[in-house]
């Protein structure tokens, strides 16, 4: 990475016994699209309070391009804002709301209307710009909070959950829309959701963060693909697990073993004859045959259509239960509860998790 936007190091932020960071280590890259992404309480909020300078540190610091602004109030930090449930001032009209950033930083009126008219072309909402919050609807609201934050040309946009209150139509539209305008403003964006599709689809990278300390941080695929641990694996998408034992090979193909089934597995993790391991792997992995076709015994237990796929829950002689997800347009079985089938995956779909 060049000389990092933003340079977050060991953030620590108490209440209490609860530490909401807990040594919050990371660099933000100029113009990149970064997610902070986790459970409800694992601390997104709070880190991206202390960017904007809301809430202190109780300890570690932030630099802006290798400027401290540990101690500097948000006023000076000149970043834009979106925070959820979009608060417009409701005595203000649009233009207002827009022009506010600038009005406090006592800009020109005629540089405020110029910079209102372009901030609010942006976000496809000239038309509105004499109506007041309540003549409009939640997702035209929330691109007015939008212009509202870029009206200044600020050098980071946070955005907390903008999206969360919006239908999922209307959210799927705004994940473009916001997409597009991070592509054509080039400006960095840090954007907080808990939401797992949404991070995937926007995200040039995630952090994900549990009980204030970031797991682990990656492009999409890479942290779909390659999930560290457990809790990964089981936030970003859907996983099964499997407990095995490695018994014999070596890299990068060793011999495994789990409830008396014999598998091989292919993996750049080094592993040990006798070592106990811990795989995920992924629904969308696995294969549904019919009975001796694959490799586990397994009956249907649960069928779930989704329209382009369909996620079949499978249960294994022992109880242990596997989600299958196929297309839809796969009919060569047709999985009903009851359905006698097996499962099989190739040897290089488990992903070796370290231990949580
Ligand atoms: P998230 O945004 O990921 O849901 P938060 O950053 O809001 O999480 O909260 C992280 C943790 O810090 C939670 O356990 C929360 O209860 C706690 N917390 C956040 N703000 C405060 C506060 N002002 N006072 C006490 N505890 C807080
Ligand atoms: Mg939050």
């Amino acid at each position: 990475m060049n000389t990092p936007i933003l340079s977050i190091k060991n953030a620590v932020k108490r209440y209490g016994t609860v530490n909401a960071l807990d040594g919050v280590n990371l660099d933000v890259a100029e113009g990149e699209f970064l997610t902070l992404l986790g459970p409800s309480g694992s601390g997104k909020t709070t880190l991206l309070s202390a960017i904007a300078g809301f809430i202190g540190l109780d300890e570690g610091t932030l630099a802006l391009r290798s400027n401290d602004i540990t101690g500097k109030p948000p006023e000076h930090r000149d970043f834009g804002m979106v925070f959820q449930g979009y608060a417009l001032f409701p005595t203000m009209t649009v233009r207002e709301n827009v022009g506010f950033p600038l009005k406090i930083r006592k800009r020109p009126a005629a540089e405020i209307k110029k910079r209102v008219d372009e901030a609010l072309e942006m976000v496809q909402m000239g038309a509105f710009a004499d109506r007041m919050p309540s003549q409009l609807s939640g997702g035209q609201q929330q691109r007015i909070a939008l212009a509202r934050a870029m009206s200044f040309d600020p050098q980071i946009l946070l955005l907390d959950e903008p999206l969360s209150a919006l239908d999922k139509k209307l959210r799927a539209d705004l994940q473009w829309e916001l997409k597009d305008l991070h592509q054509k403003l080039g400006v960095t964006f840090i954007y907080v959701t808990h939401d797992q599709d949404e991070a995937l689809s926007m995200s040039d990278r995630i952090i994900i963060l549990k009980d204030g300390a970031i797991q682990q941080e990656g492009g999409p695929n890479t942290l779909y693909d390659r999930p560290r641990n457990r809790f990964v694996a089981d936030f970003l998408g859907k996983s099964n697990f499997i407990e095995a034992t490695v018994t014999g090979g070596s890299g990068p193909t060793f011999h495994c073993e789990s409830q008396g089934t014999p598998f091989d597995l292919i993996t750049d993790e080094p592993c040990e004859q006798g070592q106990a391991i811990s795989l995920a792997l992924r629904p969308e992995r696995l294969r549904l045959g019919l009975p001796g076709a694959e490799l586990v015994p397994a009956t249907v237990k649960q069928v779930s259509y989704l329209g382009e796929r369909c996620q079949v829950l499978v249960v294994r002689e022992g109880g242990e239960e596997f989600l299958v997800s196929r297309p839809t347009w796969k009919t060569d079985i047709t999985p009903t509860p009851g359905l006698q089938v097996s499962i099989g995956w190739d040897a290089d779909a488990p992903v070796v998790l370290a231990p949580s």
